[in-house]
């Protein structure tokens, strides 16, 4: 996809940029919520709105069902959230 082609899905303004952004993100397990940093989301200047792809969703919802979120601190980095090991919850894939 072309980067400087990117369009606001609130606004559809063009005005919307890549950019990282902190998210603050609730475990699947609904105890508590952890912040990850660096996540790959889209800046809208129209409309201000910032907001993650579903593509990036999908990834870390995927993500957070297959770890051990017990070993994830309050604060993560997207990079460091993706190169967790997985275990193999097999009743948790939806596919
Ligand atoms: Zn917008």
């Amino acid at each position: 996809m072309d980067k400087n082609d990117k369009r606001c899905e609130w606004c559809n303004s063009e005005a919307a940029m890549e950019t990282i952004l902190p998210v603050y993100w609730e475990l699947p397990c609904g105890t508590r919520a952890i912040q990850i940093t660096d996540v790959p989301s889209v800046s809208c200047e129209e409309c201000r709105m910032n907001y993650q792809e579903e593509q990036v969703i999908g990834e870390i919802e995927d993500q957070l069902m297959l770890v051990d979120t017990s070993q994830i601190e309050k604060v993560i980095t997207h990079k460091e959230l993706m190169k967790l090991p997985r275990m193999l919850k097999r009743n948790y894939f939806r596919f």
